[in-house]
């Protein structure tokens, strides 16, 4: 903890008054650019890896960054997409997994999960990922090892159960609201995005348009 107390005294004395018209501004409220949907995982910086500033990410981890279908838990999850959407009028919706996911690792290896049954009920919202979304699937070569497919089907499968939840179908239906799948490689900062067009992960800087 002592590095964490020190942390905050640093930032008191360096990034906050360096940027404190922008916090000042942000007392008056926030307007986001996007609601980024990602894994509890340390390794993972939303701001950092979209070189973003306080107030333009609207954030919501969790282990796995999953999203149940609407109605089947009683998480916050479901809460804070409707904020997001309705609340706030979000038009982007990101769900971003990462490299070396442990979840989607303890996700191939359920018995690994055997003194764990918090995990294990939640991984349930991340289960069959090829029998509920094979035609976004037929992307993946022999070659790409098993996590990272796991990885990749998790993205589309949360998608999938994001567009369960009534605000974000509603505002999708009104052409209000954009989904983004990424996978994010923390040892190498890069970026993958899922072209729906193309059914596939291709580098984010890239499909920039
Ligand atoms: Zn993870």
């Amino acid at each position: 903890m002592k590095k964490l107390i020190e942390g905050i005294k640093n930032f008191q004395q360096g990034p906050f008054p360096a940027k404190r018209l922008l916090f000042e501004q942000l007392a008056e409220g926030q307007n986001p650019l996007a609601l980024f949907i990602t894994c509890s995982d340390s390794r993972i910086d939303p701001n950092l890896l979209t070189d973003s500033e306080p107030g333009e990410l609207f954030v919501l981890r969790n282990g796995g960054h999953i999203v149940p279908p609407y109605g089947a838990a009683n998480g916050g999850e479901a809460a804070t997409i409707e904020q997001a959407v309705k609340l706030l009028g979000i038009r982007d919706i990101i769900v971003c997994g990462h490299s070396h996911c442990a979840a989607m690792a303890a996700r191939l290896a359920p018995e690994s999960l055997a003194e764990y049954p918090a995990i294990r009920d939640w991984l349930r919202y991340a289960e069959d990922t090829r029998g509920i979304v094979p035609k976004d699937y037929g992307h993946v070569s022999q070659d790409v090892d098993d996590l990272t497919i796991a990885v990749e089907s998790n993205v589309l499968l949360q998608l999938a159960q994001l567009r369960t939840h009534p605000s974000v179908a509603a505002a999708i239906e009104r052409n209000e609201l954009e989904l983004h799948g990424w996978v994010y490689q923390f040892e190498t900062g890069r970026v993958f995005a899922y072209d729906f067009a193309r059914a596939r992960f291709e580098l984010a800087d890239a499909t920039i348009k």
